[in-house]
Order: C-alpha cells, then structure tokens, then sequence
C-alpha cells in the first residue's frame, strides 16, 4: 500500500517561512490499494490539494473515512473539488456510536449561512455508508478502529493489506482517560507490529502539564507506545501550530533519544504535508 500525507498540523492551519518543511495544512492521510483504489482519512485543510491531484489524475472514485469532526479534520472539505464535479462518486463513513451520522453533522456546518453550499445539495454523489461488523473493506485493503482517548471522542484505524499494516491514531491522549476512550495497553495491542504507526505528539513533556485533558500526547508517551507495539517506524503527526520547522526537528531528534535502547528500534520521523510511504 502506499501513504501519503496532505496535512500533519494540528488544530488550526499556519503559513509563513517558519512551518515550510513541515507545512501547515491540517490533517488529511491518503491510501491506495495495490490496485489503486483511493481511501481518504480526514478532510483538514490538505483535502484541497489532494482533490487538485485527483482531478488532475482523473480519478473521481474514493471512500472517506474520518477520525472525528473537529474543525481541524474538516476545515477542507468544502472546498475539495471533487464534491463539485457530478461524476465524483465518494463513499462517505463517520463513526457511528462514536460522533453520530456523518453527513448530519457535516451538513450542521457546511451550510448558509456559514457557507454558500448546503452538503446535501453538492454535485457529487456522496453516499453516506455504515460500518458493517469488525473490519471494514476497500478493494484489498482492510480496516480496523478503536476508539480515541479524545474530547468528543473518535476513531483510529489500522490499515492492512497483504501483512503489512499502517496504524493512524492522531487526537489521542495516551496518559489521561477520556470517556469512551482505551488504555495504553489497548493502543499497544491496536498497534502491534505496524510498518507504520503514525500518532499524534503535539506536545513535549515540558508543555504537556498544562494542557492535561486537551486530547493529545507528548512524544515520551508516544516513543512507550512505539517500542510496545514493536512498530517499525513511527511517524509524529498532528503539530502544534505554534511549532516552527527548528521546533518540529528538536522533537524528533529527543524522541529518537528516547526509543534508543535494547531491541529493535524503530525508525522515527515527523510527518510533512509531503510525506509518502511505500510498503
Ligand atoms: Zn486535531
Ligand atoms: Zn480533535
């Protein structure tokens, strides 16, 4: 399967020399199938050049999952061209038990007069699907979810397809119960063995006290989880938008301090709105 990433900010998007490597669209993970079918995790700000890339590569057929519905992981989505285009076909999947119908919600705010455009009445047909059962289907690929440690809650997923597996769990507080919410062990066991575990590391554990209970994790927490799960490479998403490129490179270079050790270590990187992986 192949990863890409439109967007790893978290919270809100930034611009300015300072965010240039990293880049401050917000979250948005694209997936393909080994026969190139098309699965989008989160509609953030990074949804708007993927719709670009698709239409540019002709490609109007995909299913959309989110991890849950704060603004950050919707901001784009109005403006992801392919709503537009009446021959654009998107499987649309919330999470049901979680945060209620997804196309309920994103029509609470996709609407005058908060925006032209009601959801219900974009040009693309938009079919809003429920889970069936454990896993979830597309083409080869398959999906699992757990619950996030999260306000609002929410959703992360494991994606696997002919034994490899990509782990995204971003808005998850490892160290603080939220209601509805798992434990370490249940992330660990949720992780386990994963190609790659991309996972939210907001904060360094200097800031982190402060902002208990915010719904994010610090990188010392999420290195633990690393090393569980015996991933082979952990991607820190979710940045804070006051973190510069020099900040976002301090907190990897101390993450990797804190997974060295016996045993394998895994890999260890900070998503950019560029990122891709191949596995
Ligand atoms: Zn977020
Ligand atoms: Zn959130």
């Amino acid at each position: 399967m192949k990863v890409r990433c439109w967007g790893a900010r978290g919270s809100v998007p930034v611009s300015g020399p300072e965010y240039e490597r990293y880049g401050g669209d917000t979250a948005c993970i694209e997936i393909r199938s080994k026969n190139d079918a098309i699965l989008v995790i989160d509609a953030g700000t990074g949804i708007r050049r993927l719709g670009c890339s698709l239409m540019a590569q002709g490609r109007l057929d995909l299913t959309l999952l989110f991890t849950h519905t704060h603004w950050d992981h919707v901001l784009g989505l109005p403006f992801f061209k392919l709503l537009y285009n009446p021959k654009a076909h998107i499987d649309l999947y919330g999470s049901p038990g979680l945060q209620g119908d997804i196309a309920k919600l994103l029509g609470r705010v996709i609407s005058p007069p908060l925006f032209p455009v009601p959801f219900a009445e974009m040009p693309a047909r938009i079919e809003g699907r429920q889970w069936q059962g454990e896993a979830l289907y597309v083409d080869s690929l398959k999906i699992t979810r757990i619950a996030l440690a999260h306000p609002n809650l929410g959703a992360g997923y494991r994606v696997e397809e002919d034994g490899r597996s990509f782990v995204f769990l971003t808005d998850n507080e490892l160290s603080q119960h939220h209601r509805g919410g798992r434990s370490f062990a249940e992330y660990t066991a949720f992780s386990i063995g994963a190609d790659l575990l991309v996972h939210d590391a907001e904060y360094t554990p200097e800031e982190y006290p402060s902002r208990r209970g915010w719904g994010h994790s610090h990188y010392q927490d999420v290195a633990r989880l690393a090393r569980a799960a015996g991933v082979a490479k952990l991607g820190l998403f979710h940045h804070n938008q006051e973190r510069s490129d020099a900040g976002v490179d301090e907190i990897v270079a101390r993450c990797r301090e804190e997974l060295a050790g016996p045993g394998r270590v895994p890999e260890c990187l900070a998503l950019t709105q560029y990122s891709e992986f191949d596995f």
